[in-house]
């Protein structure tokens, strides 16, 4: 999915899937990103007050390292996540949802072309 951590390909290398979606796809990897972010802040000041540091270290740390470097390290598992979430839980159905749709339109097209005939 990704060229190195910070550039993503356009499309999978395995199946072709295009992952340029279109505007504001990736908003929902920005939630991943965040949560993300949460839980490394979270971890390495656990890490820190085990680790008996004072607490400007522990301060330094969680206000200034974390918020810069976090984001970079949540990027590409954000993202990864989110087309994970996108392709396996917010598409359940479609094709089920397409193939309906079909078939209704089919059974539209035979009632006009049927009452079409009955009119000539
Ligand atoms: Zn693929």
């Amino acid at each position: 999915m990704f060229a190195h951590p910070l550039k993503m390909h356009a499309r999978c290398t395995s199946c072709g899937h295009s992952f340029d979606r279109g505007n504001g796809y990736f908003l929902g990897a920005m939630f991943m990103s965040y949560a993300l972010v949460v839980l490394i802040e979270v971890a390495v000041i656990a890490g820190l007050l085990l680790a008996g540091l004072g607490w400007w270290t522990i301060v330094i740390v969680a206000a200034a390292l974390v918020p810069v470097i976090g984001p970079l390290v949540a990027f590409p598992y954000s993202r990864v996540i989110w087309v994970m979430i996108e392709r396996r839980m917010l598409h359940w159905g479609e094709e089920d949802d397409a193939a309906l749709r079909q078939e209704l339109t089919r059974r539209q097209r035979a009632r006009t072309a049927s009452s079409e005939e009955e009119a000539t």
